[in-house]
């Protein structure tokens, strides 16, 4: 089972180390039936974020050698990287990255300026064959999934990726509507999986869990004590919904 949604980096005030999110991951696999995880690093959030820097992470994190475990990076693509002239096609170059991640809501991307809207285009060209775009998608304008139907409708030979299925009856819409898009399950309530899963999607529908943010949030707002391993297994409990 792959988890397509795993974050390393900086996160607010704490840094997640690519090395200790994938042990967490690596020592509960026999536990979580995972083999494989697609990450991301959330430094890419940061006011003062560089690709250099990023980089860097996903280098060290990518010399992670493990039996049990694949990780495969994703290339999170800020709108700075357009305005500094760093084409996404240059940007791919570093890695064999497993696709592009969007956040239209940590950055904001502006459809009406032609140098992000040539970002973008680009972004959709480029995730094709093993490549996908994850967009994180949420209720607020900036990230309703039909936000970005126009790229949808445009780049049928791209791979979509709806993150966190979030809204439920949207996402749902969309997945029957094109056929190059799937959604992921990080950070989705039990009761939108379920409403997925008996909508007539469910092959469209992947696994992921948002961890360690999974842990981050679940100690601050709920005051959960658990351990990063206790939190990996609790987030893949929701795999039983896939069967
Ligand atoms: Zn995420």
């Amino acid at each position: 089972m792959t988890d397509h949604h795993i974050h390393i980096g900086q996160f607010n005030e704490i840094y997640f180390d690519a090395y200790s999110v994938f042990q967490s991951i690596e020592e509960t696999c026999v536990q979580t039936g995972i083999t494989e995880v697609h990450y991301s690093s959330t430094s890419s959030c940061r006011d003062d974020a560089e690709l250099s820097k990023v980089e860097e992470e996903i280098a060290y994190a990518q010399a992670f050698k493990s039996k049990k475990i694949v990780v495969k990076p994703y290339l999170w693509y800020i709108p700075k990287y357009a305005e500094e002239n760093i084409s996404v096609k240059s940007a791919l170059k570093a890695f064999d990255y497993c696709g592009i991640k969007l956040h239209p809501f940590a950055q904001k991307w502006d459809f009406e300026n032609p140098c992000h809207k040539k970002a973008l285009e680009e972004i959709f060209e480029c995730c094709t064959e093993n490549k996908s775009v994850l967009i994180h998608c949420g209720k607020t304008p900036e990230t309703i999934p039909s936000r970005f139907e126009p790229f949808f409708k445009n780049f049928p030979n791209a791979n979509i990726i709806l993150a966190h299925s979030n809204p439920v009856n949207i996402t749902i819409k969309m997945l029957k509507k094109y056929k190059n898009i799937k959604s992921d399950t990080a950070y989705s309530d039990e009761k939108d999986i379920i409403t997925l899963m008996k909508s007539g999607v469910k092959e469209k529908v992947l696994f992921g869990t948002d961890f360690p943010l999974t842990h981050y949030f679940d100690r601050l707002l709920f005051g959960k004590k658990r351990t990063m391993n206790e939190q990996y297994i609790e987030d893949c409990r929701k795999i039983k919904l896939f069967n």
